[in-house]
């Protein structure tokens, strides 16, 4: 059985036509995969019995339910999926706010890039996720119609996933009607594949960065040997196009390593001239590093100075630490209890 779920309109208008149906046929498949009432195949009542059987007999809608849910003290869900075809699993942390309800997707199951702070790195590489399982994570759960942004900053590196990437940003926004300006893909900055995704995709970009010294960057980032953060900056400043797309950079202050007014300074002086701001993510600590999260007073220090540099900081609220779902803690683990 082949999934309909995750498709793009263009794939299901093919489908369409080589079934020998009109396009038609394929624009009202993408409403009812994509738009509430979502629906099964035998449901979609307004296309005719005879090609509902037909569809049926070789394809299922294949949207994939969230296996578990745990939610946090602070009101943050987090859900785990699993692939029922290979056991692959992937997690979306769902964070209401008073103004917002951000949902963070994941693109991967584990993650190749080795990154010292985050607990998917120690699942190895895994694979991709598809489209519908990416899309899944939006459309399955229960609150999904409250959802008001989306962050591409759950497992893996979305750029490694750009293909699949792309094509759910594409349905998330021309289909189900998200404004591009509520949805952010976050990246370590993989050379190779930025310059891409910015053509291709007006979405919001995070580009995680943890320290404007590349020996130093690379020691906790590796993927920093082979696309150093000097030459995605002086890229993103080279992009004319992109004056209008925001862009944060993202920062995790470690104790004693990356926090001092050295690092504030060249930070600034690396990223003067952008139109971006930064971002100071609180770290959870997790097992089997060195790694120590700084201290909340050196963390406001750090974007005191930043901000007397000309650099728009703020400092991020963690959330779902209790049931951990916060920054670098997805590990596609199930509930303990
Ligand atoms: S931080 Fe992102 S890129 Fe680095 S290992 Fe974790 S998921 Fe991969």
């Amino acid at each position: 059985m082949t999934e309909l779920y995750g498709l793009t309109p263009g794939q299901l208008s093919e489908l369409s036509t080589s079934l020998g149906w009109p396009k038609f046929t394929g624009a009202q498949l993408t409403q009812w995969l994509y738009r509430p009432p979502f629906a099964e195949i035998e449901d979609m009542n307004n296309i005719s019995k005879a090609r509902r059987e037909l569809l049926a007999s070789s394809f299922t809608v294949g949207r994939l339910a969230p296996k578990e849910c745990r939610t946090s003290r602070d009101g943050t869900k987090k859900y785990l999926f699993e692939s029922p075809q290979d056991g692959a699993v992937f997690e979306a942390v769902s964070i209401p706010d008073q103004q917002r309800h951000t949902l963070c997707v994941s693109s991967q199951s584990g993650c190749k890039r080795g990154c010292a702070f985050c607990m998917t790195a120690r699942l190895g590489a895994g694979r991709n996720l598809s489209v519908g399982e990416i899309l899944s994570q939006y459309q399955s759960i229960p609150e999904y119609e409250q959802i008001s942004n989306i962050v591409f900053m759950g497992m893996g590196e979305p750029l490694d996933n750009l293909d699949n990437t792309l094509a759910a940003l594409d349905i998330l926004t021309k289909v189900c009607g998200l404004s591009t300006r509520r949805i952010t893909v976050s990246t370590i900055g993989i050379l190779a594949k930025l310059e891409e995704f910015l053509e291709a995709s007006p979405v919001r970009l995070a580009l995680s960065l943890h320290s404007p010294f590349a020996q130093e960057r690379e020691s906790f980032l590796p993927a920093e040997k082979l696309n150093p953060a000097r030459e995605i900056v002086s890229m993103l400043r080279n992009r004319r196009e992109d004056k209008r797309r925001r862009i944060t950079i993202e920062y995790i202050p470690f104790a004693g390593l990356n926090d001092s007014p050295r690092h504030a300074l060249e930070l600034t002086r690396i990223l003067k001239g952008l139109m971006i701001r930064v971002n100071l993510i609180p770290w959870n600590t997790i097992p089997g590093t060195s790694l120590q999260s700084s201290d909340p007073r050196r963390v406001e220090a750090f974007r005191a100075e930043l901000e007397r540099g000309g650099v728009p900081t703020t400092i991020r609220v963690s959330r779902g630490q209790d049931i951990e779902a916060a920054c670098g803690m997805l590990a596609g683990e199930t509930n303990p209890a």
